[in-house]
């Protein structure tokens, strides 16, 4: 097993880095908020694999939490998530506390103006994208990195992020990892930890509500309405699962459609009791 480097300030973490870069290197950062699942870990062999340096990053970022939301409450186990990292060899994490990351005095925020936050989870959750980019563009930062690492499980989340980093002239590539689900179909997430045995079992409901519109795709269904009537339709028969949204644009440029022509995301959020999942499919040929 490798020795995993754990840094808590941005000196040190720079400092890795610039060394790194130094021995001509490639870097790939993986950022996440912790409480590390199988999900997590398939964007750390995504990076082990294209990238001479792994750097994960551990960080619940008070920023894109909304101020009901559940910043307080969301699980944070660094240790575990230390050994979780050092067993796929990854080699440094970086796990700052909020005031390294956002100090007093702080004034600087990424804000994507093209409308692409204006749907879906940014409709929703007002000022998270805001929140994401700005951390986000400071982690690209901090840690140099060629590539990052994302899960389409956040899909609006790499639309953003290649938004801005095309936008800025970031020199890093981001690159989108599938979504990893357990045996029964359910998306892994850290948030599946706050649901009872019951709440995991009607979760399945939001993968098998996909399932059905994409065997719908499959048989040639392109209308966006049907597709999400039976998206909506198979959600209804889980009496735990309440409907945020279900809704389906196009992919990544997220503009509205009356018809499957180009690359689609179909996306939902469900509340199951109180946890609050998300997840999607994308359908059709990339444009
Ligand atoms: P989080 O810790 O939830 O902020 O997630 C950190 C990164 O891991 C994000 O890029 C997520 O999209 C990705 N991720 C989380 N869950 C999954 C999953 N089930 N499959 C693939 N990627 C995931």
């Amino acid at each position: 097993m490798s020795e995993l480097k754990i840094f808590t300030t941005v000196a040190e973490t720079v400092a890795y880095a610039k060394e790194q870069k130094a021995a001509g290197r490639t870097i790939g950062l993986c950022p996440t908020m912790g409480a590390l699942h199988e999900g997590h870990m398939t964007l750390m062999r995504a990076a082990r694999s294209a990238c001479d340096v792994v750097i994960a990053s551990v960080f619940v970022n008070p920023v894109q939490f909304g101020p009901n939301e559940d910043y307080d409450k969301y699980p944070r186990q660094f240790d575990a998530d230390c050994e979780k990292l050092a067993a796929e060899g990854v080699d440094a994490v970086f796990h700052p506390s909020p005031e390294e990351m956002y100090p007093a005095g702080y004034g600087t925020y990424i804000t994507v103006e093209n409308g692409i936050t204006d749907v879906l989870c940014g409709a929703r959750r007002p000022g998270h994208f805001r929140g994401v980019a700005t951390v986000v563009t400071k982690l690209m930062n901090i840690t140099r990195a060629d590539k990052a690492f994302f899960g389409q499980k956040d899909a609006q989340q790499v639309a953003v992020v290649r938004r801005f980093v095309a936008d800025l002239n970031l020199p890093v590539e981001v690159c989108m990892v599938p979504i990893c689900r357990e045996a029964s179909g359910l998306a892994r997430s850290s948030r599946n930890s706050y649901m009872s045995a019951e709440e995991k079992q009607a979760a399945v409901v939001l993968s098998r509500s996909l399932k059905a519109a994409k065997a719908a795709y499959e048989a040639g269904e392109r209308d966006a309405e049907a597709l999400k009537r039976i998206t909506r339709e198979e959600l209804a028969t889980e009496p735990l699962a309440k409907v945020d949204y279900v809704d389906l644009y196009t992919y990544p440029a997220l503009q509205e459609t009356t018809t499957v022509t180009e690359q689609s995301l179909l996306a939902i959020a469900v509340f199951i009791g109180k946890t609050r999942l998300i997840d999607n499919i994308i359908l059709g040929e990339q444009a």
